[in-house]
């Protein structure tokens, strides 16, 4: 048991100005962290307290699951980071100094080098294979836009593990079994989360899959198919075929260029035209590390950056500015379309659906009308490169899709051999062949998922913990502290919860009644047991809850058991 008069939980009224989502606000009120310094806190006690509670749970699901844990240094030598190529290609969010002696080292952002270092000189045989190391663990990433507290930090605790398989098949089961073990650790946090389709970006790699705790303040959109449980982010998340099949039978003449004096955007020149926008061959040119691309799609949509770039094998693809689109298409930019251009067109497959149709004659103030596709132009390919939009339906299972927003709390990722190609970590295998390790790692932000927390769980008062993260199970809150007999009677139901296992804050303070339900809200502790004079005179307390608000006058010799059954109750709701 805890007692509040010397406990250092300092709640405030006021609302700091640079805190812009809820959670950081409560969190800062609620007495929880003090900002350092840009992206940078300090834990105070019951912030703490939430914190171990959340490593706990990752903890038990992490060994439950076979990983062992370790612990790395946050300070790593450059050489490391130089043997996987990261050192140049990692950029600012590396913080990099020298020590006395002039040694290169940086603050480690994530540990694939030093795990794979360390798995490398111990690991020789087949027989040492699978293996699962995690450690949770003080990280560091120089944001450029540290935020929302805990959120986005810059300094910050992750769980991260790393796994070792001998081939590919069974780095697929080491990494369903830790896709199962996240499932299991955010229902345990009474989150409402997805597991969803994530694109893979730079780090490459086979399958990735990020874990997203729904909230409107999260900075990823994320669709999810109402009907199965295909779940992506947007940038990743398939089209289903487009079902639409061509409006018209195609224009039998060739196509004719009409003036459209000054109109330059879809939406002007189909009004201008009197044509829909889902008849206009829509063309983007992209300058890539592959060469110039034009990528032609219906009108209605809009093109998905991260499907072309995939799509080309590309490094990189960014639309070509006004001076590079003028020197391709000989028209300033507003007027471009695939008839006669001379770069590569790929087209997506909503182009499919138009069988004739407008598009930029490019030429200033010029369209072309009548365009038909296979005919007009010749795409190269044709492919999904349009982001998905309300009323798209679901790829697998033709279910609507919904679209929402989400917090990335965890991420899943199969790296293949990338860590262990650069690095030299092989076994032998049982023919005393050499072979290279197969990897997978696995975050979780320790701090942002319980940020996430809040951000799912408040209200107007302040915070509603789910009980398994709670700081406190239950606050015992004597409304006068004058009253001794009153003060020893709460402070004995106190002491014996905790002697039942509850987790209790007794709120000794000599404060305003209204100040320590304030309080007790603003922290969200899921039970309150108060202790009023006239209550007390007739031999009861008050039991109330958190969330529901749902208030019940006991009598004192009860209190204890039913305050074990309700938190009994409440933990029922965090079960894996
Ligand atoms: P983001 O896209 O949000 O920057 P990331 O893709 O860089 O995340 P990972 O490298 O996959 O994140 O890190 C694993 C986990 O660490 C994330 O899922 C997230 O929970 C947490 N995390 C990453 N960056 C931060 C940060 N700046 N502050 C707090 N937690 C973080
Ligand atoms: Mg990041």
């Amino acid at each position: 048991m805890i007692r509040y008069s010397g406990y250092l939980m300092p709640t405030t009224k006021e609302i700091p100005s640079d805190a812009e989502v809820v959670s950081h606000r409560l969190m800062l009120r609620a007495g929880l962290i003090r900002k350092v310094a840009s992206g940078i806190y300090t834990y105070l006690p019951a912030g703490l307290r939430v914190l171990r509670k959340v490593e706990g749970i990752i903890r038990e699901e992490m060994d439950r699951a076979g990983a062992q844990e370790v612990l790395m240094p946050s300070v790593i030598p450059a050489e490391l980071w130089k043997e996987s190529g990261r050192w140049d290609a990692y950029g600012k969010e590396l913080l990099r100094f020298r020590d006395r002696a002039d040694r290169e080292f940086c603050l480690g952002p994530t540990h694939e080098e030093v795990i794979t270092d360390l798995v490398r000189r111990e690991v020789r045989s087949y027989r040492q294979l699978p293996l699962n190391l995690y450690q949770i663990q003080d990280k560091f990433r120089d944001e450029i836009r540290p935020r929302f507290g805990l959120m986005r930090g810059r300094e910050f605790f992750m769980k991260d593990a790393y796994s070792f398989d001998a081939d590919e098949e069974g780095a697929a089961g080491s990494y369903r079994k830790m896709y199962d073990a996240y499932c299991r650790i955010f229902r345990r946090m009474g989150l409402a989360f997805r597991a969803v389709e994530a694109d893979t970006g730079a780090i490459g790699g086979r399958s990735s899959h990020e874990f997203m705790v729904i909230a409107d303040s999260g900075e990823d959109a994320i669709v999810s198919c109402g009907a199965c449980e295909y779940s992506a982010n947007v940038e990743k998340a398939e089209c289903g075929p487009d079902g639409s099949v061509p409006a018209a039978t195609p224009a039998p003449g060739p196509p004719r260029k009409v003036p459209t004096p000054g109109k330059r955007t879809i939406g002007e020149v189909s009004a201008f035209l009197g044509i829909p926008p889902g008849l206009f061959f829509k063309t983007l040119l992209f300058e890539t590390d592959k060469g110039d691309v034009a990528v032609v799609l219906s009108g209605k949509h809009e093109v998905n950056e991260v499907k072309v770039k995939n799509r080309l094998g590309a490094d990189w693809v960014k639309l070509a500015g006004e001076e590079r689109v003028r020197e391709i298409t000989g028209a300033p930019s507003g007027y471009a379309g695939p008839v006669g251009l001379p770069v590569r067109v790929l087209a997506d497959h909503s182009v499919r659906g138009i069988a004739s149709g407008a598009t930029g004659a490019n030429e200033k103030d010029a369209h072309l009308v009548d365009v038909v596709p296979g005919r007009d132009f010749l795409p190269e390919s044709y492919a999904d490169l349009r982001l998905v939009e309300e009323g798209d339906r679901c790829p697998r299972c033709s279910g609507p899709f919904r679209f929402s927003r989400g917090i990335e709390v965890g991420h899943v990722f199969r790296l293949g051999t990338k860590y262990s190609v650069a690095l030299s970590a092989a076994y032998l295998d049982a023919f005393g062949k050499e072979q290279s390790i197969v990897m997978g790692c696995y975050g979780i932000g320790v701090g942002r998922t319980a940020a996430a927390a809040i951000e799912q769980h408040h209200d107007d008062d302040g915070i509603v913990w789910p009980i398994s993260i709670a700081p406190f199970e239950a606050c015992v809150l004597p409304v006068n502290t004058k009253n001794e007999g009153l003060v020893k009677e709460a402070e004995r139901v106190g002491k014996e919860l905790s002697a039942r296992g509850i987790e209790v804050l007794f709120d000794d303070r000599d404060e305003r009644p209204g100040i320590k339900f304030k309080d007790a809200d603003l922290v969200g502790i899921p039970l309150r047991v108060t202790f009023g004079e006239k209550n007390y005179e007739a031999g009861c307390a008050e039991i109330r809850d958190r969330k529901t608000g749902r208030t019940d006058r006991v009598e004192i010799s009860e209190v204890v058991a039913r305050v074990c059954t309700a938190a009994q109750e409440k933990k029922k709701e965090c079960a894996p």
